[in-house]
């Protein structure tokens, strides 16, 4: 069997306790803009969130199903700049939200609103115990981790509309990321979806190319790595299929493990991954 050396893996909700950052960022702009707003701001974030992962299977946990999630993904992709979609845009969800609760608020203001929501939500996301484990098991048995990232899709606003700057997207995002440095795991690399995102083929190209400039290989031959990550589309199928990784961890945490393919593991935690 060929030694694991290279592991490829999803940030949000695979290391990060993404809600533990959410709920009190949540929290604190009920206090500020009102509870009414916070409520309708956290109920856009849960449908994109819940249908997001719904189109990996059942749409039960959706408020609203299928039907609220493709209709507010059409409201939010009304605001396209070049061919490009911010569904997970918190200025444009702070808008959508206050729409909801016909509150007056100018995309300034929507601005400000999504700044301090990731400011809150990133001083306080903490790693989830089995990636704290995971973690440690990768540095153990020499195993670069790499993350590969979706972007925030964080957006400015202009006189004449709003504006993606990818760096500047880039820099919010990795902040987050820095919860890892915290805790004495940095990456051997990063990929943000700036501005190419997952589950684009050019991304994960752009995963892979990054992880052989910081480790310094000319190649990294894929039958080394393995890909893990709670979007199975995003985070699983799709790396494997570009890039010719063999071996798949799809984390739906709280799950009895399960093969869902030859190649493909439905795990309940981090823990059960395989590295040596
Ligand atoms: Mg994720």
């Amino acid at each position: 069997m060929v030694r694991i050396q290279h592991a490829f893996c999803d940030l949000d909700d695979t290391h990060l306790h993404f809600m533990a950052g959410h709920r009190p960022a949540i929290a604190f702009l009920a206090k500020e803009v009102g509870q009414k707003f916070a409520n309708a701001f956290d109920a856009t974030y849960q449908v994109l969130h819940l249908g997001g992962q719904a189109q990996d299977g059942d749409w039960s946990m959706v408020p609203g199903g299928q039907e609220a999630y493709e209709q507010l993904r059409k409201k939010l992709q009304l605001t396209k700049i070049g061919s490009r979609s911010f569904p997970w845009s918190r200025e444009l969800a702070a808008l959508h939200a206050a729409q909801v609760v016909d509150m007056q608020l100018h995309p300034r203001e929507a601005v400000e609103i999504a700044a301090k929501y990731w400011a809150i939500l990133s001083s306080n996301i903490t790693l989830y115990p089995d990636a704290l484990r995971f973690l440690g098991r990768l540095k153990a048995e020499g195993v670069q981790n790499h993350i590969s990232t979706g972007s925030d899709s964080s957006l400015r606003w202009a006189e004449n509309g709003w504006v993606y700057d990818p760096k500047l997207a880039k820099k919010i995002k990795m902040f987050r990321v820095r919860v890892l440095d915290e805790f004495g795991f940095s990456p051997a690399s990063v990929t943000t979806g700036d501005p190419i995102d997952k589950p684009d083929k050019a991304f994960y190209e752009q995963v892979m190319l990054n992880a052989c400039i910081e480790t310094d290989l000319t190649t990294i031959d894929p039958a080394t790595c393995i890909t893990v990550g709670d979007s199975f589309r995003g985070d699983v199928a799709m790396p494997m299929q570009c890039l010719g990784i063999p071996q798949g961890y799809w984390l739906q945490r709280g799950q009895p493990r399960r093969q869902l393919t030859e190649n493909i593991h439905l795990i309940g935690s981090l823990d059960e991954i395989p590295l040596e």
